[in-house]
């Protein structure tokens, strides 16, 4: 009863957590919408510092101890007693953003990431995650065009983020080709309905709903 969904930026991972919860809940099951980094109070207090901060305030190592200690604190307050009380629980990014992010594009690596999973997260994985995958241009024009960013000049930081991006992208897909029993890739350049619509047929064919 536990769906993350991931992607880079622009995806539209928290329209679609919106979509699927508004589903789940018209069949009278009770959804905890929630995300990463934050969904508890002590792991928003971490993202603000993770989101407000200068970029490279933080070792990787550090930015990717900070995201674990606030998936301790999301797992403890928010995620098992919902869990346990027989809610779902949707969150927009999980520890696939960890992995991508930190283990892949900032180079902390997957055998870290691996070991603080095993130590945080243990047992409770996700029982699906849905990989919203889109090409690296169309994310980045999506996220920029939200945040009011004229960047269509083509510069030198521009292509640097391209390749961050492509970094994402790539271990995203990766992560959905090592464990496709978890795994599911829908491509987000599809109308917002038709990725809705292949969510909903996702969690219905591999869930009991
Ligand atoms: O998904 P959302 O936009 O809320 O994420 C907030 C910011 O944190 C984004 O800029 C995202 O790229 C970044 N992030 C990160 N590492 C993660 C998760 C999110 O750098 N593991």
């Amino acid at each position: 009863r536990f769906i993350t969904l991931e992607g880079g930026e622009g995806a539209g991972k928290s329209t679609q957590a919106r979509a699927l919860r508004t589903r789940l809940e018209a069949l009278g099951h009770e959804v905890v919408l929630t995300r990463e980094p934050g969904g508890a109070p002590g792991a928003e207090a971490i993202r603000h510092l993770l989101v407000t901060g200068d970029t490279g305030r933080w070792t990787p190592l550090a930015e990717t101890l900070l995201h674990f200690a606030a998936r301790e604190d999301h797992l403890a307050h928010t995620i098992r007693p919902a869990l346990a009380r027989g809610a779902w629980v949707v969150s927009d990014r999980f520890v696939d953003s960890t992995f991508a992010y930190q283990g892949g594009a900032q180079g902390v690596g997957e055998e870290t990431v691996k070991a603080l999973s095993a130590l945080v997260i243990g047992a409770d994985m996700p029982a699906l995650t849905i990989i919203l995958d889109l090409p690296v241009e169309t994310g980045l024009a999506r996220a920029h065009s939200r945040a009011g960013v004229d960047n269509s000049g083509e510069d030198r930081y521009e292509r640097m983020e391209q390749v961050f991006h492509q970094t994402l992208r790539d271990a995203f897909l990766a992560i959905a080709k090592a464990q496709p029993e978890r795994c599911v890739v829908i491509d987000a350049s599809q109308s917002e309905e038709d990725v809705a619509r292949q969510i909903w047929h996702s969690v219905t064919s591999r869930l009991a709903t």
